[in-house]
């Protein structure tokens, strides 16, 4: 008797890992059922399959359209049609409005363009993305019309700086508006197949109460999870003391060999290669995106002056060698030392 029920508990976790919540629910439900029979055996069957006069069938299709997302993207430039393209594929819909029209582009891939932002915040998206410039963030909000919008929309950025956004919003966005701030540490180049383990920083600033609300959030959130991210829930603060010595540290370096002219050698080492695809995934980022790095994270600064000095002291230790070489020529007895302060004409 043990043996078949075991067998059979075994089946059902290993199927139901693939297999979504509420049937799952359902099943469990039919097999503790089963359980339970007069005979003690454990029979497992089909999983009922969706039938369009069946309620729990529309029930579920409800629930599914209720995880579709409306997602409204300011600043549809570089970042903002990558993510686009994702959220599109993982069947959300997305609105966009920005400073150029990529009315043509949008409808190309199936993204609805609103070149005046009082048309696009009409359409009430469920969650605004800004992914403007860090640089044009605050006049870009400063002439947003959030009163067009739904009551409690949920707000976020995606800027590559952190704590400048969320005092932005917590000082320009209506106190029923939630606030979530991400930084998915990758883009067009970084991540243009898989997202596998690329890593997403999310920090909930503000999310109001309701059941609805801190779902909504949790359903942007999954979008990632179930792309492959990982996510790093951390505070705006101490995502930027993190991202001044990791991602600006390699956008400047990436930077300064892209503007070296590197290019690939016949014999170029596995090191090289590395160097070669740093420029790749920094060099071709719009120069706003790296000023703003520097510019809107307090913490740049001192990184950069630690670069410099690091550099400027495996110079010096390079050239107090080569120094300690020459001087050492220059002043052995049997060297030509003392003949460089004689007169050559003498000699
Ligand atoms: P970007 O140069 O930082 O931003 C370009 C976007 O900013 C475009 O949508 C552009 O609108 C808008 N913009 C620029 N100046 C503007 C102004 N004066 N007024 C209104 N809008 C203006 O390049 P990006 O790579 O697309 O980055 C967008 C955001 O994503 C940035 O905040 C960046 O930090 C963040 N991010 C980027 C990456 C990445 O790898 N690229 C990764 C993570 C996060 P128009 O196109 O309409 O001119």
């Amino acid at each position: 008797m043990i043996a078949p029920l075991n067998r059979a508990l075994s089946f059902e976790s290993s199927y139901l890992g693939n297999v979504d919540p509420i049937r799952r629910r359902r099943f469990q439900v039919n097999a503790g059922k089963r359980r339970n029979t007069a005979h003690g055996t454990l029979k497992v069957i089909a999983i009922d399959a969706a039938q369009p006069f069946d309620s729990e069938a529309r029930e579920d299709v409800k629930a599914q359209r209720q995880k579709v997302l409306k997602i409204g993207i300011v600043g549809f430039g570089n970042f903002g049609q990558f993510l686009s393209k994702r959220f599109l594929e993982s069947g959300h819909s997305v609105i966009a409005t920005s400073r150029t029209d990529y009315s043509t582009h949008a409808s190309a891939i199936g993204v609805s363009f609103f070149a005046d932002a009082d048309d696009f915040c009409e359409e009430h998206p469920d969650i605004v993305i800004f992914c403007t410039s860090i640089l044009s963030l605050e006049a870009t909000m400063r002439c947003f019309p959030f009163q067009r919008l739904k009551r409690n929309t949920l707000f976020c950025d995606v800027l590559s700086v952190k704590q400048f956004p969320k005092q932005l919003f917590l000082q320009l966005l209506p106190s029923n508006f939630d606030i979530l701030c991400l930084h998915p540490m990758f883009g067009p180049d970084s991540g243009k197949n898989s997202w596998q383990d690329l890593p997403l920083v999310y920090d909930k600033v503000r999310v109001g109460n309701e059941k609805c609300r801190s779902e909504r959030c949790n359903r942007l959130l999954s979008f990632f999870e179930l792309q492959g991210c990982r996510m790093v829930e951390m505070s705006c603060e101490e995502h930027d003391r993190q991202a001044a010595s990791s991602q600006f540290i390699t956008h400047t370096v990436g930077r300064m060999l892209g503007t070296m002219e590197l290019s690939e050698t016949t014999i170029s080492t596995k090191g090289f290669d590395s160097l070669m695809s740093l420029v790749d995934n920094t060099y071709h980022d719009s120069f706003d995106l790296y000023y703003g790095l520097f510019m809107y994270n307090k913490n740049a600064s001192a990184e950069l002056a630690r670069l410099e000095l690091a550099f400027n002291q495996v110079k010096g230790e390079l050239f107090g060698r080569l120094h300690d070489v020459i001087r050492s020529e220059l002043f052995t007895e049997n060297s030509g030392a003392h003949s460089i302060n004689e007169n050559p004409e003498k000699r």
